[in-house]
C-alpha cells in the first residue's frame, strides 16, 4: 500500500448538490434559464476540430475579460472553473507551516485547497451570516499566507461592503494574500458593493476571482478567471496545467461574456424571483439573510437533511447546509417562476411534516 499523505487521507470529498432525476434542481445556484445562447452557438465551431490540443494561453477568451474588465491582458488568468484557480493560488503559496483564515460559514474549496498543501485552517465566525473583518484581522499573523473572502459569501448571500473591504486591505501585511471570489459578483444590486477591478490596482496582494458557472449558465464547460496584478498572476501562470480550459469552453465563455440579452433576462429573472421569494418565506414566517446573490439562505428551525427530503419529495432538490456549518438552514436558488412556486410550496409542506428540532442550534433568530 502506497503511503498516502495524512492530510490527503483525511481530507472530506466534495459535497455537490444534488441531481435527482425527475425533480427540479435548485441546488448549487446555476442559471434556471440555461446556458447563454450565443455560448452555445460559438462552442458549436469548434466540435469538428477537437483533434487539435486547446489554446493554452486562451488568448481570445484573455483578450475579450481585458476589454470587459478594462484590465491589461496579463493581469489575467484562465481556470478549469474558478476552482481551479484557487487550487492554483493555494499551490503556489501555501506549503507546510503556513496558514489560512477562512469564514465559518462559506463555499468548502477554501478548506480543502488549504488542507491539499498542509496549511494550517484558522476558521473566523461570520456574524450572523455577515462578515466581520475586524476580527478576520485580528487573526492575521505572521505564518497567514491567505485570507479567503467571499462576497456575495456562498451560503449566506451576503457581501463586504466598499469601505469595510478596501479599509482591511489596506490593514493586510503585503506578504499575506488576500483571495476574494467573487462568483456571485454579478447579481449584486446593492450600491455598497466594492469595486474589485479597481481595488488590484491599489493592492498587490489582492487575487479576485469569477466565474462563467453561474450568471452566464456555463457550469458544465468549467471556466472562471482570476485578476490581479501581473507578478501575482505570473506566479499562478507556473501552476496553471498548460491546457487546462477545452476549446469549446474558451469559445463559450468568449461569446457569453457580451451576450447581454441573456445577461439581461438572468438579472431580472433573477432579481424578481429573489423578492418574491423573500416575499413567500415572510408570509411562511421563516427567518432568511436578504441576498445579494442568487440564492436565499433559510433557517427553518428543522433538521436540514429532513428538510432537503421532505422538499426533494415535493420535487424540487435543494442545499441543506449541514456541511456548511449551519445544521437547521437550508440554501435555495432562485428559479423561473414555475420553479419558485413549485419550491415554496414543497417548503411549506416539508414545514408541516418535518418536526421542529429543538435539540439543534437555530442560526437566524
Ligand atoms: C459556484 C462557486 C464557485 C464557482 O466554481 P467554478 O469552479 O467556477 O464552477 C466559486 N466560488 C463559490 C463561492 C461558488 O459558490
Amino acid at each position: 500500500m502506497i503511503p498516502i499523505r495524512p492530510n490527503i487521507a483525511n481530507l472530506p470529498p466534495y459535497l455537490a448538490g444534488k441531481k435527482e432525476p425527475g425533480k427540479i434542481k435548485l441546488a448549487s445556484n446555476e442559471n434556471p434559464l440555461g446556458p447563454s445562447p450565443r455560448a452555445i452557438e460559438a462552442a458549436r465551431l469548434h466540435l469538428d476540430s477537437m483533434q487539435l490540443y486547446p489554446d493554452g494561453a486562451a488568448a481570445q477568451l484573455t483578450a475579450s475579460l481585458a476589454r470587459h474588465h478594462q484590465l491589461p491582458e496579463n493581469w489575467l488568468i484562465g481556470g478549469n472553473g474558478s476552482d481551479e484557480v484557487l487550487m492554483m493560488a493555494a499551490a503556489t503559496f501555501l506549503g507546510p507551516g503556513d496558514a489560512v483564515i477562512i469564514a465559518d460559514h462559506t463555499f468548502s474549496e477554501y478548506r480543502t485547497v488549504s488542507r491539499i498543501f498542509s496549511a494550517e485552517i484558522v476558521e473566523v465566525p461570520l456574524e450572523s451570516g455577515y462578515w466581520n473583518l475586524e476580527a478576520v484581522l485580528a487573526a492575521v499573523g505572521p505564518k497567514t499566507r491567505i485570507v479567503f473572502l467571499c462576497s456575495p459569501n456562498n451560503p449566506t448571500g451576503t457581501i463586504i461592503g466598499a469601505n469595510t473591504l478596501d479599509l482591511f486591505l489596506s490593514r493586510v501585511p503585503p506578504q499575506t494574500l488576500v483571495v476574494l471570489d467573487e462568483a456571485y459578483a454579478e447579481f449584486v444590486d446593492s450600491p455598497d458593493q466594492p469595486d474589485s477591478r479597481q481595488l488590484v490596482r491599489r493592492y498587490a496582494n489582492l487575487l479576485v476571482t469569477r466565474t462563467f458557472s453561474k450568471l452566464y449558465g456555463l457550469a458544465g464547460f468549467r471556466v472562471g478567471y482570476g485578476f490581479a496584478q501581473p507578478e501575482l498572476i505570473g506566479a499562478l501562470q507556473r501552476v496553471r496545467p498548460p491546457f487546462n480550459i477545452n476549446t469549446a469552453g474558451q469559445s463559450a465563455a468568449a461569446a457569453a461574456l457580451d451576450d447581454n440579452d441573456f445577461i439581461r433576462k438572468s438579472l431580472k429573472t433573477n432579481r424578481e424571483g429573489r423578492a418574491w421569494l423573500e416575499a413567500e418565506l415572510h408570509r411562511l414566517g421563516l427567518a432568511f439573510l436578504p441576498s445579494q446573490a442568487n440564492f436565499i439562505c433559510i433557517e427553518t428551525g428543522r433538521d436540514a437533511q429532513a428538510m432537503y427530503r421532505a422538499i426533494a419529495n415535493g420535487g424540487v432538490t435543494i442545499r441543506a447546509l449541514t456541511s456548511f456549518g449551519l445544521p437547521t438552514c437550508i440554501r435555495i436558488t432562485v428559479g423561473t417562476e414555475t420553479q419558485n412556486r413549485l419550491v415554496v410550496q414543497a417548503l411549506a409542506q416539508a414545514l408541516e411534516s418535518v418536526p421542529v428540532a429543538d435539540q439543534l442550534p437555530r442560526y437566524l433568530a
